[in-house]
């Protein structure tokens, strides 16, 4: 994969990753051993047949390609951009055990972005209407994949969105030079030419309740609504002026378009120096960010080391060659503020790893030392929870952890006809496992509405991200 120049890139919001040109496409795909037992679709949470896509782009037959991955997931230019493949196809990919696997992501995306370079949109089968609506609340990953794949087997979808703009996290949360609008708006495109409608600036639990939506006529109700909301560290200082969520700060500068001030009515406080405390995609986002707004010193404060980080790997990478500094093994303890309220330090844990807690990964605890960062902005960076406003709004709801909704892997909740999935039934994860969710769920809908019974299966794991 081709990617800018970092000391170019880091000044301006341009996409950092450029793709694979045709001649790498077809180089990569020919090193594909086309498996008879495929491990790298066994990695795939949404079970995409590699083998056959790579053959396609092996043939140069790339809109062939795309037609075969848009059977399985209908976002393949966000997929191929975003998902962290070394984790899941590449990671299981056999090549990978003796050399390098088969860049999976990268034919993926090549193939999606050929279609867009040549002004192409080809529709999939689409069964006529069956007479049924459904309700889908929320057009993150799992809103859409749900809405894409009831609407081609004949449903009536209508998708209800709180914000102005479609997309999720996609839209709000993940930065320009990671994922260019104009990408999601195509592939949001192409779900609405399924015949999807999207309602915007529509909250539902508050313009409207899920009773009212199943009075409407609504057959089913599906809730992707993310977990959208900021977690605190619950430190002193965290009230300071230029202390930032990241939500907040990655949702002024993406949807608000806060970096092109007074072009546009948001404004974002713009720093000299800048903590971000994290170690996720979401730290990792907000510090690049920071920069590209203009700050001269970027630093990420992590309380374990580089190993244990939930970010791509890749980011991390990307985030050294722009110059974010990084401080690992240590743990924001205050936040310290000058005489007008603004943050002017952060001080800091020295940490030490001990054994391995319930995510799995080394537990880190204090090591007795301290240490205090100059900085003139913080942002907080430490995972996101669920949003109560739908939640609370509908009687007799399972929850689980912090508001969190209970659902089997099939999505359905305890109350019939309503289902979730994504982030709201795990917490933070992944854009394909919010796929991953929405594609089960929506064969569970289609199996309730057409009365073919199921026995309940198991619910679905938390995931623990921070
Ligand atoms: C900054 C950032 C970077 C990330 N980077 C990556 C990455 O590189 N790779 C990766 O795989 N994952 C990444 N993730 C995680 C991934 O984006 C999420 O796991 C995924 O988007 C979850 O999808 P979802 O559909 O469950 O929810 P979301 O994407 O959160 O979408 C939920 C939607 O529901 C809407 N909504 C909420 N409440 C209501 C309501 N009451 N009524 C109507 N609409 C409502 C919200 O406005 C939102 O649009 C990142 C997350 C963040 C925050
Ligand atoms: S496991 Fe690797 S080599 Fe085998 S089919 Fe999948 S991508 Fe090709």
């Amino acid at each position: 994969m081709r990617f800018r120049n970092p000391d170019k890139r880091k000044n301006d919001f341009k996409e950092v990753a450029l793709g694979l040109t045709e001649r790498q496409a077809v180089a990569e795909a020919n090193r594909c051993l086309q498996c008879k037992k495929p491990h790298c679709v066994a990695g795939c949470p949404v079970e995409i047949d590699i083998p056959k896509f790579i053959s396609f782009v092996k043939e140069k037959d790339y809109l062939g390609g795309l037609r075969k991955i848009r059977e399985f997931n209908m976002l393949p230019a966000i997929c191929g951009r975003v998902c962290p493949q070394e984790h899941q196809c590449q990671g299981s990919c056999i090549l990978g055990k003796k050399k390098r696997s088969v860049s999976i992501g990268a034919l993926e995306r090549f193939v999606a972005d050929y279609e867009l370079s040549s002004e192409q949109m080809e529709l999939p089968e689409i069964n006529p209407l069956n007479g049924h609506r459904v309700a889908v609340v929320g057009s993150g990953p799992a809103g859409l994949t749900v809405a894409a794949d009831l609407a081609k087997s004949g449903y009536d979808i209508t998708v209800f969105e709180a914000l102005h703009e479609p997309g999720g996290v996609l839209t709000y949360g993940i930065p320009e030079f990671r994922l260019p609008k104009k990408i999601i708006q195509r592939e949001i495109e192409f779900v609405k030419s399924l015949g999807v409608k999207i309602i915007l600036n529509w909250v539902v639990g508050r313009t409207q309740t899920v009773n009212e939506l199943f009075e409407d006529g609504f057959k089913a109700i599906f809730i992707g609504v993310g977990a959208g909301s900021p977690k605190y560290l619950g430190i002193p200082g965290e009230n300071l002026n230029n202390v930032y969520f990241a939500s907040e700060f990655l949702t002024r500068v993406n949807l608000m378009k806060a970096y092109k001030f007074p072009a546009y009515d948001t404004p974002v406080k713009r720093a000299r120096r800048v903590a971000v405390v994290g170690g996720g995609n979401v730290a990792m986002d907000s510090a690049r960010t920071a920069l590209r707004l203009g700050a001269e010193k970027v630093s990420i404060v992590y309380r374990r080391t580089e190993h244990e980080m939930p970010c791509r790997h890749e980011e991390v990478e990307n985030a050294t060659e722009e110059g974010i500094e990084f401080f690992y093994l240590s743990n924001p303890k205050e936040i310290l503020g000058d005489e007008r309220g603004y943050v002017k330090a952060i001080r800091c844990d020295r940490m030490v790893l001990c054994e391995p807690d319930a995510s799995g990964r080394r537990r880190p605890e204090c090591s007795g030392e301290e240490f205090i960062l100059d900085v003139d902005q913080v942002i907080m960076a430490i995972g996101q929870t669920s949003n109560p406003i739908l939640i609370r709004s509908i009687d007799g709801l399972d929850l689980w952890g912090e508001g969190y909704i209970k659902a089997d892997h099939d999505g359905r909740t305890n109350i019939p006809g309503i289902f979730a999935g994504g982030d709201i039934t795990t917490g933070a994860a992944t854009v394909i496992s919010a796929m991953g969710a929405g594609k089960r769920a929506a064969r569970s809908i289609d199996n309730f509405i057409m009365g073919r019974s199921k026995t309940q299966s198991q619910p679905t794991e938390p995931v623990l991200t921070q």
